[in-house]
């Protein structure tokens, strides 16, 4: 038995393989540059032995193809028969306020899905072609629907609302949904187990620090507020987002250059945050960094501005929640850079304040593992978290089959 994870996006196919306890990794990877030249299955077993090999996929049907040839290949594969597959577990972005846990998918789940292609054009269209592929070439295993915006359900009404005319959100269902919930829930949990504490008498912050950044306070176990708003654009400075601005100065800029809302969105989610503020071409933090370090004053700015926004934050969601007892680094920038850890952290640490302090070895010691790095002085406990969204994925799966 084994609970295959998808993960479809515009361009590329995740998946991962768990056996049948949903935590063992069977096989892993992606097929990427779908509809472009040089598509490609990278696959890795549970041995660790990789293969890259380039395919002729043109969607997400036969990207899913290919994968299952790949896993039931009678060499490198991962199991015998596609039957072996008992769940499917979907990753799902938007699933808007009806979809708010994880949700066997049948032909209504799937027409409100399509309904919030409206609210999330980018992702749930694809997400719904992985759907369609996985329920086609595994018609008998159970497809599963895991939300990114699930985690925030729990946000309450004073947190959620904008202060627009109320019948925008009752009719337009404009509103806060939040993202990255599998990973903000996942890393929250994880970090109360490595603590050994209970979530619910933990007040934590979580930051998910990647190509797309959003922070979440987590109050018993629950989101409470998050960063990420009506789309993924609100909120933190991003690789190619921009994060907080001013509506005014949106408006602004489409009147005064004559810009479509096509283009300005595509200014702003594309064209802004590390990308345009650095100003070297690359929106990878590794390059910004180099870049400041090697003198270029507007990489520097650029940093002071991500870490900075990152800050406020942290005091906004301590306020929100009345205190901080745990603060959660995870991602591709979260996990592995320590300068932006360290950026992030200075200044907070009066012990009549915040209380954030620290410990400078542990924090530039690099692993894979989830560790502490706060000082002994540090009144809040500081931790990496490798996230983990297929285990979460997988696991919530697992819970649907247990009934
Ligand atoms: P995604 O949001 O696409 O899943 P990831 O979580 O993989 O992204 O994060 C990708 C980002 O992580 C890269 O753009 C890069 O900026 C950053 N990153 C990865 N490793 C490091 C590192 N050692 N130092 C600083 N930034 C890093």
């Amino acid at each position: 038995m084994a609970i295959l994870v998808i993960n479809a996006g515009s361009s590329s196919v995740k998946f991962t393989l768990f056996n049948a306890d949903g935590k063992t990794v069977q096989a892993a990877g992606i097929v990427e540059r779908i509809g472009f030249d040089g598509t490609r299955l990278k696959y890795r077993n549970r041995e660790g032995r990789a293969y890259d090999q380039l395919v002729s996929v043109a969607d997400a049907d036969q990207a899913v193809g290919t994968i299952l040839a790949a896993l039931t290949h009678p060499a490198r594969g991962a199991i015998r028969s596609i039957q072996e597959i008992v769940a499917v577990g979907h990753r799902v972005v938007h699933g808007g306020e009806s979809l708010n846990r994880p949700t066997v998918i049948d032909d209504q789940v799937k027409s409100i899905i399509s309904e919030y292609c409206r609210l999330a054009p980018l992702h749930n269209p694809p997400n719904l072609a992985g759907i369609e592929a996985g329920a086609r070439h595994i018609p008998n295993a159970v497809q599963v629907a895991v939300f990114d915006t699930a985690f925030h359900a729990t946000i309450p009404r004073h947190a959620f609302l904008y202060a627009l005319p109320l019948h925008f959100y009752t009719e337009d269902r404009i509103r806060r949904y939040g993202f990255h919930g599998i990973s903000h829930k996942y890393v929250s949990e994880e970090a109360a187990r490595f603590l050994r504490l209970p979530v619910d008498g933990l007040r934590m912050i979580t930051c998910h620090l990647g190509n797309g950044c959003s922070m979440t306070a987590v109050k018993e176990g629950r989101s409470i507020d998050t960063s990420m708003g009506f789309t993924p654009l609100e909120g933190l400075v991003m690789g190619t987002r921009c994060g907080d601005i001013d509506p005014a100065a949106v408006l602004h800029l489409m009147e005064h250059h004559r810009l479509s809302p096509a283009v300005m969105s595509d200014l702003l989610n594309k064209q802004s945050g590390l990308l345009a503020l650095a100003g070297i071409g690359s929106n990878d933090l590794r390059d910004v960094i180099a870049a400041a370090e090697g003198g270029n004053p507007a990489a520097g700015v650029a940093l002071d501005i991500f870490c900075y926004r990152i800050r406020k934050y942290i005091g906004a969601f301590t306020a929100a929640m009345g205190g901080l007892e745990v603060l959660v680094f995870t991602a591709g920038i979260g996990e592995n850079s320590p300068e932006v850890r360290h950026r992030v952290c200075a200044g907070l640490d009066a012990s009549d304040g915040f209380g954030i302090v620290l410990d400078s070895g542990k924090n530039a010691r690099t692993s894979g593992q989830t560790r502490a790095i706060q000082a002994e002085a540090s009144r809040v406990k500081i931790l990496v978290v490798p996230t983990n969204e297929e285990l979460e994925i997988a696991r919530e799966t697992l819970q649907i089959l247990a009934g």
